[in-house]
């Protein structure tokens, strides 16, 4: 494992070409990854292994096995989570499945939801199965006292039908040489993940590029349920003049009839108005699991 002093070194020597040469190489493999895997998954197969989604053989370990195959219990899962399967790919598997059934609401990985105690807390939904992932500090150094858990490691809690089929106290799951090193690179001021293929709501809310695209083509949901994002909107009304509730309410009957967003029509109906829009995340994304304290 590299220390944080040879990342920043290694970080450092890195021209900005370089770096965009990276990326660049880095997007595009992902990207071929993730048509793989969209292709075989509408067909039911797995991508990684090449089995169907349903197949379940105990001695062929596999991510598809957290998609809850026929026959599969808890137990067979103890073996497999002895060695270090990968946090960051089991993320972006996870992400990658969430995405393809609906973009961004079933991904939450808001920072300002997590848990105090820990460093990173993602809840990830697929059908009727949830997932989340945490781990803290003292997860990342090991429990010192513990003899099964003196090393680096990351809890998972996995709900099918809303019922428990794995809790975060059953595995201290090892993280990989290349998540350690993951880590490492995450603690550097200038270094982020960006989930491209599948990004969840810290994607959306932290990126105004993205935020601008998804408010172009948003239209009002029948279901709030639905929703991904919830568009608060302020509206400020020049010196003078007013809004009379009957304008109002026309505006609200055309956005319901025409499926616009309230605050596009506000500013076609008052052009001379200031309109700010803040976005919070909608009732629809998953609620982040958090562990209980023993
Ligand atoms: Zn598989
Ligand atoms: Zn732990």
């Amino acid at each position: 494992m590299c220390t944080e002093k040879e990342i920043k070194e290694f970080m450092n020597s890195l021209t900005p070409e370089q770096i965009e040469e990276g990326n660049k190489k880095q997007e595009a493999k992902n990207k071929e990854m993730y048509l793989e895997f969209s292709d075989a998954y509408s067909k039911g197969y797995c991508f990684l292994c090449g089995m169907k989604l349903d197949y379940f053989d105990y001695s062929e370990t596999c991510f598809h096995w957290f998609l809850n195959p026929s026959n599969i219990k808890k137990k067979h899962f103890k073996n497999y989570l002895t060695e270090g399967i990968g946090f960051f790919k089991l993320e972006s598997y996870f992400r990658w499945l969430a995405h393809i059934e609906k973009p961004f609401r079933n991904i939450n990985d808001l920072k300002c939801e997590t848990t105090k105690s820990k460093l990173l807390e993602t809840t990830i939904k697929h059908k009727n199965i949830e997932w989340t992932l945490t781990y803290g500090k003292s997860d990342l150094e090991g429990h010192k006292d513990s003899k099964n858990a003196n090393f680096p490691h990351f809890h998972l809690q996995m709900l099918v039908d809303e019922l428990p089929f794995i809790r975060f106290n059953d595995f201290h799951i090892p993280f990989s040489k290349e998540d350690l090193f993951n880590i490492e690179l995450l603690k550097q001021e200038n270094v982020l993940f960006k989930n491209s293929q599948a990004p969840g709501m810290t994607d959306i809310l932290e990126d105004s590029e993205m935020l601008e695209k998804i408010d172009e083509h948003c239209t009002v949901p029948d279901n709030e349920e639905d929703a991904s994002l919830n568009f608060g909107t302020m509206i400020q009304m020049p010196e003078g003049k007013t809004m009379s509730d009957e304008e109002i309410a026309e505006i609200f009957e055309e956005s319901k009839r025409t499926k616009r967003p309230v605050r596009h029509l506000m500013k076609e109906h008052f052009p001379d108005a200031s309109i700010v829009s803040g976005v919070t995340p909608a009732d629809g994304v998953p609620e982040k699991k958090k562990r209980n304290k023993r």
